[in-house]
């Protein structure tokens, strides 16, 4: 095993260790990896949730007064509750040339091997900047990267370019659909379920409004984009929590559920939102309230995630096919924080280690020649950092 490649396999199991639950704490990670920055002589910067128990890592290798590239991970998993894992999921163990643990697709692998190459990146005085972004609260709507974001756009000069390494088995993927969340609360006015003309029933309302969002889900679907590269090539409509009522014998007070849109770049998910809106005030609300005023519905933004738009001629697309040789460039339907650097001026792709199937599953894996690829990939990029500025 090269040596690059064994450095990264322990950082890769050093990172697993760290229990980074989106719900806990993540203060020892990022404590550990600013330590190691720090004592080769990188500067760091940190930014931190509201009460102080979440961080952003940033890290910057070679000249600090110019653009460079942005190497963009979370350190945040997804729960391994309710789970069936054969071994212990943080503590990484290694079978059939695979490293399985929690993290280790999506996305501990991708920052493991930054952090591995940091000592060798500093050695080669670039003279173009690598910068290290890692985040927070991925898992739970790209919460972390925004204040970030925000550090980077406010105090350092504008990166020329961001790879979020999110697994795509390295192949390039130059667009991601945006996303939109809303909790949709009813109150209804309960009573006994014999005299339904006596109440109101907040799941009969709720269920109106999903027929409308199935109404709006057809219309999409029947009106694909024509050459889109994302499947499906249209916004959809997902539904997935619902909780409502407490009896079959009693007109549900209350119900709740969590919908929201994968939004096709292109669609206006405010436009969408804003029909559901408007079906509630002209129609629901006024027959809720002419029965009692203590009914009716509400909704609540939760969460927007900006899409990444496909440009197949930026900076970060052009410099990861000079580095690959590849050059083709495909789309993906879930969420990432690339949307944001391009909203903050910095184009990117999402090129990392590893497959999304294995992401999020019980016994998540790595292949090392995953692994290997992407510490190609990186050394690669530093030779290319130390050459061109
Ligand atoms: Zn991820």
């Amino acid at each position: 095993m090269s040596d690059m490649l064994s450095r990264s396999v322990s950082m890769l199991e050093r990172l697993v260790a760290f229990d980074t639950t989106s719900r806990l704490s993540n203060l020892e990670l990022i404590d550990y990896a600013r330590d190691y920055l720090e004592e080769m002589g990188i500067p760091t910067r940190t930014t931190f949730n509201e009460d102080g128990t979440k961080a952003n890592l940033w890290a910057t290798i070679g000249p600090e007064d110019k653009g460079g590239v942005v190497l963009s991970g979370h350190v945040d998993v997804v729960p391994v509750d309710g789970q069936d894992w054969s071994h212990d999921p943080f503590k990484m163990w290694e079978a059939d040339g695979k490293y399985f643990g929690r993290g280790t697709a999506d996305m501990k692998g991708f920052c493991a091997i930054a952090l591995a190459m940091a000592p060798e990146m500093k050695k080669r005085n670039l003279k173009t900047p690598i910068h290290f972004a890692f985040s927070y609260d991925e898992e739970v709507g790209c919460i972390g990267v925004r204040g970030l974001i925000k550090d980077m756009a406010e105090n350092l000069p504008l990166p020329t370019a961001v790879i979020v390494g999110e697994p795509t088995g390295m192949k390039i993927i130059g667009g991601n659909k945006g996303s939109r969340g809303l909790m949709t609360t009813i109150r209804g006015i309960p009573g006994h379920s014999s005299e339904p003309h006596r109440g109101v029933n907040s799941i009969m309302y709720g269920a109106r409004i999903i027929n409308l969002l199935e109404t709006i889900q057809k219309e999409l679907r029947e009106n694909p984009y024509e050459d889109s590269p994302f499947d499906p090539p249209y916004t959809t409509i997902d539904l997935g929590i619902i909780e409502g009522g407490t009896a079959h014998n009693i007109i549900p007070e209350f119900t709740k559920f969590r919908w929201g849109m994968r939004i096709h770049p292109g669609d206006d998910g405010e436009a969408i939102e804003q029909r559901v809106r408007d079906y509630i005030e002209n129609e629901l609300n006024p027959e809720m309230k002419a029965f009692s005023p203590d009914a009716g519905i509400t909704m609540e933004l939760v969460n927007v995630v900006p899409p990444l738009i496909p440009d197949t001629d930026s900076a970060a697309e052009e410099l990861v096919r000079y580095l690959t040789g590849l050059n083709q460039s495909g789309a993906v339907s879930f969420g990432t924080e690339a949307g944001f650097f391009q909203e903050a001026g910095v184009p990117g792709v999402i090129f990392g280690p590893g497959y999304i199937q294995q992401a999020h599953q019980p016994d998540e894996f790595i292949e090392r020649s995953q692994v290997q690829e992407c510490v190609d990939f990186m050394s690669k990029l530093t030779d290319w950092a130390a050459d061109n500025g």
